[in-house]
């Protein structure tokens, strides 16, 4: 049986921290499917198609990675994907606690009891890294690009600047 990660998350924007955990788990995985949420009452700060564009471009050269939306639950889509394990990362203790609760809240959810959820810890040079340090950077008009796995070779990056 192929082994299908589902890697979830609003990668709004998709950082090199994100980078970071799909190329660590590419050994354990068949395939990895990076899931992005899409939450309608919430208005992102990169649109979702372009979200899409810049993570299909970070892994062109990787047959493994697939790219694609969800709303709802991930346990849901993980089932009607075929997908047996959550991927997540942890940079603190607080993700800690809070990727426990939730690994905890999916097993009990009848879609989500025979899926196992994976926690990578960040690289501690990716610690500090997150989406919503680059949207105050980005906010307050500093750079930014360094934390983007695609900054200065995607088409898109002009609209974020
Ligand atoms: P969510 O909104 O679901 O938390 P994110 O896009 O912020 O989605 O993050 C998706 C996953 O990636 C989460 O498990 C988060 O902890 C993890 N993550 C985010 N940034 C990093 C990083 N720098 N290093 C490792 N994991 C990270």
């Amino acid at each position: 049986m192929e082994r299908i990660a589902i890697f979830p998350g609003s990668f709004d924007p998709f950082t090199i921290g994100h980078k970071n955990i799909v190329d660590r788990a590419l050994p354990l995985f068949d395939r990895i499917i990076i899931a992005i949420g899409v939450n309608s009452a919430k208005q992102p700060w990169m649109p979702l198609p372009e979200r899409i564009d810049a993570i299909h471009f970070v892994f062109a050269d990787e047959p493994q990675v697939e790219v694609d939306s969800f709303s709802g639950l991930a346990v849901d889509y993980a089932r009607e994907r075929n997908a047996r394990f959550l991927l997540r990362g942890v940079r603190t203790c607080a993700d800690f606690d809070y990727e426990r609760n939730m690994a905890d809240a999916n097993r009990m959810l009848p879609a989500g009891k025979d899926i196992e959820t994976i926690l990578l810890p960040a690289l501690p040079e990716y610690a500090a890294v997150s989406s919503s340090l680059v949207r105050e950077l980005a906010r307050f008009g500093a750079p930014y690009a360094h934390l983007l796995p695609y900054t200065n070779h995607h088409p898109y990056t002009n609209l974020i600047t």
